[in-house]
């Protein structure tokens, strides 16, 4: 069911409020959560601005007042129009605590922005309070373990690490955040070879809709909840413990391919991945045109003879570089997308600003392998297009799909529907031309708020415990969102 921007709204203003009991800024406490604090028929008051502004040393910043517009861009700017009701610049768990309490006791909308790369805009929304997690992005290091704040960036956790010898399997562009990557799943170049940025998760720290810091961990469901789940779901997380491996060497390749030779590439690249070792990390960036064209990139754990031994499994390419990197020089290169074939991220911009780009996306998941010569007929004639197939398998197949909240265990890959012109209509067509081939699946860090059955498409047979838990710990729908579970 997709529920429309003003249904939610009007959702969000009915659903029935907490009592302002004021919720304690404890420390984080690992125990079982309280029983939900006793519902209120009283009406909701406006928000207090001022007090909230007052516990906040990082300020808040209304519509009007200087920095508004700042405060609130994220990193499309198809959602620059958007008015949320304030933004609070968050720097202690406690100013979270704040901001939850305010808008659970006035009924307001409440979403985390951390990278603010949220495909829909959903940690943007009009009316709501922005926890903007930003201020919290320290990385430290512990042995083993790094422990990020809830508003890191992708980059300054690899910075942190790589300066440690370590390493964490995470996504590509630089500015996205690790909260909403981990809190979907997170899938990136190294996730063959270690798994999910999710699967490597050992404890959050969470502010719940009862305003509770809980420290969540083991067979928690809310710690099951949060790997998959989907961000913006079920709390607030002001700080991620992963377990982290060794920094590896990687060897990064790319190969271009004549047009005219999709349906070839694409039939031997979904036969070659399916085997591969889980060393090796590939994706498959086919952009529509007349005819459509293909490339392939990704990355190996291990030598350059043994990587080009693989490589020369492929079809012949027109073109082929395979280089040795560090890791950080790795994650760089990844950040800057020569891989992924589109101008989709882009390091920071001058001024500490974030690099922006509009764009529409949706996506599916391929459970095995599909007809080749059905996606180049889905992009033949098209322009301003990719689809972009990121392996999965490996690592991220030897955990259970029950394990964690994440459901698409078996998969061969994921595929990303990409328009730079954000061009949506085109995009959903596409997405549904591919959903016959692949059924109704997708990737919820891919969210896309038009797609059809999002809840079966992104959870699978996660759902139903996935609703259990949310209304477990949010039986008041504090953080509900348009797409929330
Ligand atoms: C350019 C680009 C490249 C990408 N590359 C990859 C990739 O390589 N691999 C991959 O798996 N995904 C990738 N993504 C998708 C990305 O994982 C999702 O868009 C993700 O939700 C972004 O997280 P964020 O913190 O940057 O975004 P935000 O917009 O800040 O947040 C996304 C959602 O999570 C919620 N949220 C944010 N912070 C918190 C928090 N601390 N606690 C609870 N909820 C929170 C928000 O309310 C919102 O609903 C990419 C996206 C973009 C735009």
């Amino acid at each position: 069911m997709t529920i429309s921007r003003r249904a939610f709204l009007g959702a969000a203003v009915l659903a029935t409020a907490t009592a302002c009991s004021g919720a304690p800024l404890s420390s984080p406490t690992s125990t079982a959560p309280s029983p939900p604090p006793p519902t209120s028929t009283a009406p909701p008051g406006p928000p207090d601005w001022a007090a909230l502004r007052a516990k906040l040393p990082g300020g808040l910043v209304l519509p009007g007042e200087n920095g508004y517009d700042l405060a609130k861009q994220s990193y499309n700017p198809l959602f620059d129009t958007r008015t949320p009701a304030a933004v609070a610049h968050c720097t202690r768990p406690e100013d979270v605590q704040a901001c939850v309490e305010v808008a659970r006791n006035a009924r307001i909308p409440i979403a985390a922005r951390a990278g603010g790369h949220s495909y829909a805009g959903y940690s943007t929304p009009d009316g709501a309070l922005v926890v903007d997690l930003r201020p919290m992005a320290g990385v430290r290091v512990d042995g083993e373990q790094v422990v990020v704040g809830g508003g890191a960036r992708l980059m300054e956790v690899y910075s942190g690490l790589a300066d440690a010898g370590r390493a964490l399997p995470a996504g590509s562009c630089p500015t996205v955040g690790v909260a909403g990557l981990t809190l979907g799943g997170g899938i990136g170049v190294l996730t063959r070879k270690y798994g999910l940025t999710c699967d490597k998760l050992v404890s959050a720290d969470v502010v719940t809709a009862a305003g509770e810091l809980r420290t969540v961990s083991g067979d928690d469901d809310l710690f099951w909840a949060l790997r998959g789940g989907g961000g913006g779901n079920f709390g607030i997380v002001t700080s991620f413990t992963f377990d982290t491996d060794p920094a590896p060497d990687v060897v990064v390749f790319s190969l271009h391919y004549p047009t005219g030779s999709v349906t070839d590439v694409l039939g031997a690249w979904q036969e070659w991945i399916a085997t591969a070792p889980d060393d090796l990390w590939s994706n498959c960036v086919i952009s529509a045109g007349s005819p459509p064209s293909l490339r392939i990139g990704g990355c190996f754990v291990g030598s350059e003879a043994a990587c080009h031994q693989l490589l020369d499994m492929l079809p012949a390419a027109s073109s082929v570089s395979v280089k040795s990197k560090g890791y950080l020089d790795a994650m760089r290169y990844f950040g800057g997308c020569t891989q992924r074939g589109v101008a989709q991220c882009r390091p920071e911009a001058e001024g500490g600003q974030l690099g922006r780009e509009s764009f529409a996306a949706s996506s599916r998941i391929l459970s095995g392998r599909v007809d080749p010569a059905a996606v180049t007929a889905l992009l033949d004639g098209r322009a301003n297009l990719d689809v972009l197939l990121d392996s999965l398998g490996g690592a991220v197949s030897k955990v259970a799909e029950d394990a964690t909240a994440f459901p698409h265990r078996r998969a061969l890959a994921s595929a990303q529907i990409y328009a730079g012109n954000a061009d949506a209509a085109a995009v959903a067509e596409v997405r549904d031309g591919l959903g016959a081939l692949t059924g109704p699946t997708g990737y919820v860090n891919y969210i896309d708020p038009t797609m059809p059955d999002w809840e079966k498409a992104y959870y699978g047979a996660n759902l139903a415990k996935l609703r259990q838990v949310a209304e477990r710990h949010d039986p008041d729908r504090v953080f509900a969102f348009a797409q929330s579970v």
